[in-house]
Protein backbone atom coordinates (compact mmCIF):
# COMPACT_ATOMS: atom_id res chain seq x y z
CA UNK A 1 0.00 0.00 0.00
CA UNK A 2 2.91 1.96 0.70
CA UNK A 3 3.50 2.98 -3.30
CA UNK A 4 -0.23 3.54 -3.77
CA UNK A 5 -0.79 6.15 -0.53
CA UNK A 6 -0.24 9.44 -0.76
CA UNK A 7 0.51 10.13 2.73
CA UNK A 8 2.63 7.43 2.91
CA UNK A 9 4.50 8.65 0.06
CA UNK A 10 4.57 11.92 2.49
CA UNK A 11 6.00 9.65 4.89
CA UNK A 12 8.51 8.05 3.01
CA UNK A 13 9.36 11.50 1.98
CA UNK A 14 9.27 10.50 -1.56
CA UNK A 15 6.65 13.56 -2.39
CA UNK A 16 6.76 16.90 -1.10
CA UNK A 17 5.25 18.46 1.93
CA UNK A 18 5.27 20.99 4.80
CA UNK A 19 6.20 18.63 7.36
CA UNK A 20 6.13 20.33 11.16
CA UNK A 21 6.65 17.45 13.57
CA UNK A 22 7.77 14.11 13.17
CA UNK A 23 8.27 11.34 15.51
CA UNK A 24 7.75 7.68 16.05
CA UNK A 25 4.39 7.45 15.24
CA UNK A 26 3.25 10.66 13.74
CA UNK A 27 4.07 13.19 11.39
CA UNK A 28 2.22 16.49 10.73
CA UNK A 29 2.15 18.79 7.78
CA UNK A 30 0.09 21.82 6.31
CA UNK A 31 -3.04 20.95 4.72
CA UNK A 32 -2.45 21.48 0.98
CA UNK A 33 -5.95 22.72 0.88
CA UNK A 34 -6.69 24.78 4.16
CA UNK A 35 -9.88 25.02 5.45
CA UNK A 36 -8.86 27.86 8.01
CA UNK A 37 -6.38 29.68 8.73
CA UNK A 38 -4.72 26.79 10.65
CA UNK A 39 -5.04 23.34 9.04
CA UNK A 40 -2.50 20.47 9.90
CA UNK A 41 -3.26 17.07 9.16
CA UNK A 42 -2.00 14.78 12.28
CA UNK A 43 -0.94 11.68 10.16
CA UNK A 44 0.20 7.97 11.55
CA UNK A 45 3.30 6.67 10.46
CA UNK A 46 1.36 3.41 10.01
CA UNK A 47 -1.19 3.27 7.16
CA UNK A 48 -4.50 2.58 8.28
CA UNK A 49 -6.87 2.85 5.59
CA UNK A 50 -9.18 4.80 8.59
CA UNK A 51 -11.15 4.50 11.61
CA UNK A 52 -13.27 1.40 10.36
CA UNK A 53 -9.64 0.01 10.94
CA UNK A 54 -8.57 0.85 14.05
CA UNK A 55 -7.61 -1.82 16.10
CA UNK A 56 -6.57 -2.45 19.87
CA UNK A 57 -2.74 -2.36 18.94
CA UNK A 58 -3.31 1.14 18.01
CA UNK A 59 -4.27 2.83 21.40
CA UNK A 60 -1.06 4.04 21.94
CA UNK A 61 -0.79 5.88 18.83
CA UNK A 62 -4.31 7.06 19.17
CA UNK A 63 -3.93 8.48 22.88
CA UNK A 64 -0.72 10.44 21.29
CA UNK A 65 -2.69 12.19 18.43
CA UNK A 66 -4.82 14.20 20.74
CA UNK A 67 -1.64 15.14 22.51
CA UNK A 68 0.15 16.13 19.53
CA UNK A 69 -2.77 18.24 18.44
CA UNK A 70 -3.05 20.13 21.88
CA UNK A 71 0.92 21.06 21.69
CA UNK A 72 0.68 22.47 18.31
CA UNK A 73 -2.79 24.23 18.95
CA UNK A 74 -0.93 25.50 21.63
CA UNK A 75 2.64 26.53 19.86
CA UNK A 76 -0.18 28.42 17.14
CA UNK A 77 -1.45 30.83 19.69
CA UNK A 78 -5.11 28.29 19.41
CA UNK A 79 -5.29 27.29 22.98
CA UNK A 80 -7.56 30.46 24.07
CA UNK A 81 -9.52 30.91 20.72
CA UNK A 82 -10.19 27.26 20.59
CA UNK A 83 -10.25 24.78 18.04
CA UNK A 84 -11.17 21.70 16.01
CA UNK A 85 -9.63 18.10 16.06
CA UNK A 86 -11.22 16.30 12.99
CA UNK A 87 -11.49 12.47 11.42
CA UNK A 88 -13.48 11.73 9.05
CA UNK A 89 -14.33 8.19 8.21
CA UNK A 90 -15.75 6.76 4.93
CA UNK A 91 -17.69 8.56 1.97
CA UNK A 92 -20.36 9.99 3.60
CA UNK A 93 -18.11 11.99 5.71
CA UNK A 94 -16.09 13.16 3.06
CA UNK A 95 -13.06 11.16 3.74
CA UNK A 96 -11.12 11.38 0.54
CA UNK A 97 -7.53 9.96 1.58
CA UNK A 98 -7.59 6.25 2.51
CA UNK A 99 -4.92 6.55 5.35
CA UNK A 100 -6.09 7.67 8.85
CA UNK A 101 -5.20 10.98 9.41
CA UNK A 102 -7.05 13.65 11.84
CA UNK A 103 -7.54 17.28 11.22
CA UNK A 104 -6.10 20.04 13.49
CA UNK A 105 -8.44 23.36 12.38
CA UNK A 106 -8.43 26.84 13.71
CA UNK A 107 -7.44 30.39 14.04
CA UNK A 108 -10.96 31.64 13.52
CA UNK A 109 -14.96 30.89 13.67
CA UNK A 110 -15.30 27.33 12.01
CA UNK A 111 -17.87 27.24 10.46
CA UNK A 112 -20.20 24.05 9.54
CA UNK A 113 -21.04 23.04 13.51
CA UNK A 114 -21.62 18.99 12.76
CA UNK A 115 -22.48 17.87 16.58
P1 LIG B 1 -10.23 13.87 4.12
O1 LIG B 1 -11.14 14.54 3.12
O2 LIG B 1 -10.74 13.90 5.53
O3 LIG B 1 -9.84 12.49 3.64
O4 LIG B 1 -8.92 14.76 4.16
C1 LIG B 1 -7.91 14.65 3.22
C2 LIG B 1 -7.15 15.94 3.25
O5 LIG B 1 -5.89 15.73 2.66
C3 LIG B 1 -7.82 17.06 2.49
O6 LIG B 1 -8.07 18.14 3.37
C4 LIG B 1 -6.80 17.43 1.41
O7 LIG B 1 -6.75 18.81 1.16
C5 LIG B 1 -5.51 16.91 2.00
N1 LIG B 1 -4.47 16.55 1.06
C6 LIG B 1 -4.59 15.77 -0.05
N2 LIG B 1 -3.42 15.65 -0.66
C7 LIG B 1 -2.51 16.33 0.08
C8 LIG B 1 -1.12 16.59 -0.04
N3 LIG B 1 -0.38 16.09 -1.06
N4 LIG B 1 -0.52 17.35 0.90
C9 LIG B 1 -1.24 17.86 1.91
N5 LIG B 1 -2.56 17.66 2.10
C10 LIG B 1 -3.18 16.91 1.18
ZN1 LIG C 1 -0.88 5.17 3.54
Amino acid sequence: MGNQCIFCQIIEKKIPANILHEDDLVVVFSDISPQAPTHLLIVPKVHVPGLNDIAEGHSALLAHVPLVAKAHARRLGLAGTGWRLVCNCGPDAGQTVPHLHFHLLGGGPLSGRMA
